[in-house]
């Protein structure tokens, strides 16, 4: 697909995201968009890895009976457009991801899908790390990253196990439903645990996923540190938001926020530095931490372990001790006190054939 400009008008991501099992698609997002050959250098790094290497990697990790891995099309180019125009009723947030469109999963999963990351100033963007990392870290506050990371959290909506995956027991068989049809992760784990899941393993996947592509020799250390700083921000991102919504329904990227920040914190890749009174990451524990989380998250998808799925999420949003860990009640205020706003500005991504 070869375009300068680009124009959409589609019912694509735009739900009101006011707690899990609520979406509604109903309404249609306008994007006006020009090519950009700087962001699309960064992005060829995803075709070069290629899209089977990623499921490959995927299913190493979990090392599960219950999910064998499938066969993924072959090398789809990913475009970068920057957006001009937007307007319609896409999902804003007041993190550094504005939203994305559908479908992003499925069987037709990789065969096209756009995308749109936000794109905050550089001053915005400076401001923010400083909030949070201190000075020290506003070094690694470069544009691309977290673009990056949004890249990386859609094309791995489509890897590894998803809404329709079937589920598998211990033996590799497939489960049923009483009328005979297979049972999926989406039924398996209810539409409210499986969102926060589903967006929880696209997130936890860029701080672990990032480390192959370097390792790969494709992007270099530097570059992967500034993407796993731009990952944990977009934890503080969301959690500055809160995790409840005013009905007491949890805010499922808040969620994810506090499952990524949580578990960062319990195993010391993320710490908290009372000198500085700002956090610290140690980048080289960072990969491994999300990777383990990762391989948590989707094996419990793979097999439809409701139950598990609700205690992980709640472990790391209902847990008092865990929130003043992760000084949850700081987060919010330090947002206040430092007056950060939505970010504005958007880059859209395509994938097509
Ligand atoms: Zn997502």
């Amino acid at each position: 697909m070869d375009f300068k400009w680009g124009l959409r008008i589609a019912p694509d991501e735009t739900y009101w995201d006011e707690g899990a099992g609520t979406n509604a698609h109903a309404a249609y997002e306008i994007f006006f968009g020009l090519f950009d050959p700087n962001a699309q250098r960064m992005l060829d790094s995803f075709n070069e890895f290629g899209y089977q290497r990623m499921e490959d990697e995927l299913v190493e990790l979990m090392n599960s009976k219950e999910y064998a891995g499938r066969s993924i099309a072959p090398k789809v180019p990913l475009k970068f457009a920057r957006a001009i125009f937007v307007d319609g009723f896409p999902r804003m947030s007041h993190g550094t991801v504005a939203g994305f469109a559908l479908p992003n999963w499925g069987p037709h999963a990789m065969a096209k899908k756009w995308i749109i990351g936000s794109m905050a100033s550089p001053e915005r963007r400076e401001h923010f790390y400083r909030t949070y990392l201190g000075e020290e870290y506003v070094q690694y506050a470069v544009g691309g990253a977290s673009t990056a990371n949004t890249v990386t959290h859609e094309i791995f909506h489509g890897l590894g196990p998803q809404d329709e995956t079937q589920v598998r027991d211990e033996h590799g068989q497939t489960k049923y439903l009483e009328n005979g049809e297979p049972l999926t992760v989406r039924q398996a784990l209810t539409p409210a645990v499986h969102q926060v899941l589903e967006e929880a393993k696209a997130s936890f996947v860029y701080l672990w996923f990032d480390k192959k592509v370097e390792e790969a020799g494709i992007i270099d250390a530097r570059t992967r540190k500034e993407r796993n700083a731009a990952g944990v921000i977009w934890a503080f991102g969301h959690l500055l938001r809160e995790l409840f919504n005013a009905e007491g329904k949890i805010k499922t990227y808040s969620a994810v926020g506090a499952m990524m920040l949580g578990s960062l914190m319990q195993e010391g890749a993320v710490s908290y530095n009372e000198q500085r009174g700002a956090w610290d990451i140690d980048f080289d524990r960072v990969p491994d931490v999300a990777g383990e989380m990762l391989r948590r998250i989707t094996r419990i998808q793979a097999t439809g372990d409701r139950e598990a799925g609700q205690a992980l999420i709640d472990s790391y949003t209902k847990d008092a001790e865990l929130l003043k860990l992760i000084r949850y009640e700081d987060i919010v205020k330090r947002a206040r006190d430092a007056k950060i706003r939505p970010t504005v500005g958007r880059y859209q991504v395509i994938i097509d054939e």
